[in-house]
């Protein structure tokens, strides 16, 4: 993962690629991670679309959709080890992708 950045419209701008799926990680504290999602085709749209609730953010891009989902798993994991969520629900597959979680299995 890369960051913390500040999480403003224009950094994101600056700092996330354009067209390019990934997970990301917001937080309203740079030390704590509450919250863990995924952009299939622009992670920098769906950045900028928190940067009201959220103060950073970090971020890695993903060559594939199954590459992205599996990314997310391990972030998901690792955080919910780590004090938790905002929202705990599971990664979920990509659509007509009959992928499990590798930490998990479901
Ligand atoms: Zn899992």
């Amino acid at each position: 993962m890369r960051g913390p950045y500040l999480l403003r419209p224009l950094q994101v701008d600056i700092i996330v690629p354009s067209g390019v799926g990934g997970v990301f990680c917001l937080a309203k504290n740079p030390r704590k991670v509450v919250f863990v999602g995924r952009a299939e085709q622009d992670l920098r749209d769906a950045i900028k679309a928190y940067w009201k609730q959220y103060e950073f953010f970090w971020f890695e891009p993903a060559l594939s959709k199954r590459e992205c989902y599996i990314n997310h798993c391990y972030c998901y994991h690792n955080q919910m080890g780590n004090g938790g969520l905002d929202d705990d629900t599971h990664p979920a597959p990509p659509e007509k992708m009959d992928i499990k979680c590798p930490v998990c299995g479901k």
